[in-house]
C-alpha cells in the first residue's frame, strides 16, 4: 500500500519565496543625474547653479537649478513648474541658452532672480 504522494513538490510550491531584492540604487540615480547635468552643459545650458530660465509666456529671469533638487519647485524633467518673479505666477520655466539671448536680456535676467534657494 504505497499510494502516499510525497508532498514535496507542495512544499516546493509553498516555499517559493518571491524574494524581490529591490537595492535602492541612489548610486545610479545620482549618476543619471551628474551625466544629465554634464550633457546639459556641453549643449549649452549651464545646469547646476544660476540658470537663466524663460516661462511660458516670456519672461526671463534667473534662478538656481541643481538638476534633482529642488525644494520650491515640481522638477519635471527639463521643465519645471515654479513662480515666475517677473509676472509673479506659477508657470513651467525651461532653461534657456545665454548664447542665445542679447546682452539687454541676459541683463534683464541676471536682474530678476527668484528666491535663493535650488
Ligand atoms: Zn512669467
Amino acid at each position: 500500500m504505497s499510494s502516499f504522494i510525497a508532498p514535496r513538490t507542495v512544499i516546493d510550491g509553498g516555499e517559493h519565496r518571491l524574494q524581490r531584492r529591490r537595492v535602492p540604487q541612489p548610486m545610479i540615480v545620482i549618476g543619471v543625474i551628474v551625466l544629465a547635468t554634464l550633457v546639459a552643459r556641453r549643449l549649452g545650458y549651464k545646469l547646476g547653479g544660476n540658470v537663466v530660465v524663460r516661462c511660458r509666456k516670456g519672461h526671463l529671469f534667473t534662478t538656481i537649478w541643481i538638476p534633482g533638487v529642488k525644494l520650491k519647485a515640481v522638477d519635471l524633467g527639463f521643465a519645471r513648474l515654479q513662480h515666475c518673479p517677473v509676472g509673479k505666477h506659477w508657470t513651467l520655466v525651461t532653461p534657456v541658452r545665454v548664447t542665445d539671448l542679447t546682452d539687454e536680456e541676459r541683463r534683464f535676467a541676471q536682474e530678476h532672480h527668484d528666491v535663493r534657494i535650488p
